[in-house]
């Protein structure tokens, strides 16, 4: 059952990409191509490169879904976004639905609408890929997490009812954010420690602002405050604070440790916690 603090989704039906257009034919529109800045352009500014789809480019992509019985693109995604459905809520118009349905499984859509290697996962699997061009998966979730972005007011988004549970996450790099996003869903307070002074890990200080720009990582992030998620940086765990403190002084009932392979050894652990 869908937890209750979701935005409401028009759960796709069997019939809402079928009775748009036979098979046969989604076959034959073409992969859509995502706008972008031309070379001219771009080699004069640091801005993003890809400008993402029109709503119009985004409707004719989202026909081509063949809406698999069984979607390998589900299958291989390393989160098990349900492509195909919200690929129906985008045909059937429902951009809000689309991306709380993709929020069910990946809190980050608008980061892996953008970084997310979708050729090697979704995309590599998507049945059309073995006769014609994969489906545009990755330029879709971008669309509808941008379309979220500028028409969702997150400040009265619902929450789920509390367990009484406390979960330090280390670290506020994509898997700390992931890590931190579900456990809010599920009702678990959430304090996320960053050794940093800005949370995102390598999505800030690793990928290049023409690629992700540091705005998306800050709304993702402010998304996720939205929810509930509460953020401290400057706070080296191992050394600020260690975990037997939090766990047996702060509260926690649980701490995730996502620090990934940091190469600043004096923070590393286990040594210093
Ligand atoms: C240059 C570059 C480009 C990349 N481009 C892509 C891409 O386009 N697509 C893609 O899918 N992947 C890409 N990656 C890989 C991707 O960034 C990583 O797989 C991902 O960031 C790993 O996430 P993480 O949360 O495990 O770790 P990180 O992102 O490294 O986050 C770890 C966080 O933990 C914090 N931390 C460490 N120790 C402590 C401590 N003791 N206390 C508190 N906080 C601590 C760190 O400051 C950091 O913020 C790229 C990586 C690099 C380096
Ligand atoms: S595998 Fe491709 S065509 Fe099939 S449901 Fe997934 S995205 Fe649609």
């Amino acid at each position: 059952m869908r937890p209750a603090w979701r935005w409401p989704v028009t759960q796709p039906t069997k019939s809402s990409l079928l009775n748009v257009l036979p098979l046969k034919q989604r076959m034959k529109i073409p992969r859509q191509h995502m706008l972008e800045q031309c070379a001219e352009e771009r080699a004069h500014n640091f801005t993003e490169v890809n400008l993402g789809y029109s709503e119009e480019l985004a409707q004719q992509e989202a026909l081509r879904c063949l809406e698999c019985a069984k979607p390998a693109c589900t299958n291989d995604c390393p989160v098990g976004v349900k492509v195909k459905d919200f690929v129906a809520l985008i045909v059937a118009g429902d951009y809000l639905g689309a991306a709380a349905k993709i929020r069910e499984d990946n809190v980050l859509p608008a980061i892996t609408g953008r970084v997310c290697p979708q050729e090697d996962h979704c995309e590599g699997g998507c049945l059309m890929g073995k006769k014609v061009q994969p489906l545009g998966i990755g330029y879709l979730e971008r669309f509808v997490a941008d379309y979220e972005q500028r028409h969702l007011d997150i400040s009265n988004l619902p929450k789920a009812a509390p367990t009484g549970k406390k979960v330090a996450i280390v670290g506020s790099g994509p898997s700390g954010l992931t890590a931190a996003g579900d456990l809010v869903q599920k009702g678990h307070q959430v304090h996320v420690f960053e050794a940093l002074h800005t949370p995102g890990g390598v999505l800030v200080y690793g990928i290049p602002e023409f690629r992700l720009p540091k705005q998306i990582i800050r709304e993702q992030i402010d998304y996720m405050r939205a929810m509930g998620v509460e953020f401290e940086t400057n706070v080296v765990v191992g050394r600020t604070v260690t975990i037997d403190e939090l766990m047996n002084e702060e509260g926690y009932d649980a701490v995730f440790i996502g620090t990934a392979r940091d190469c600043r050894s004096s923070w590393a652990f286990p040594a210093n916690i």
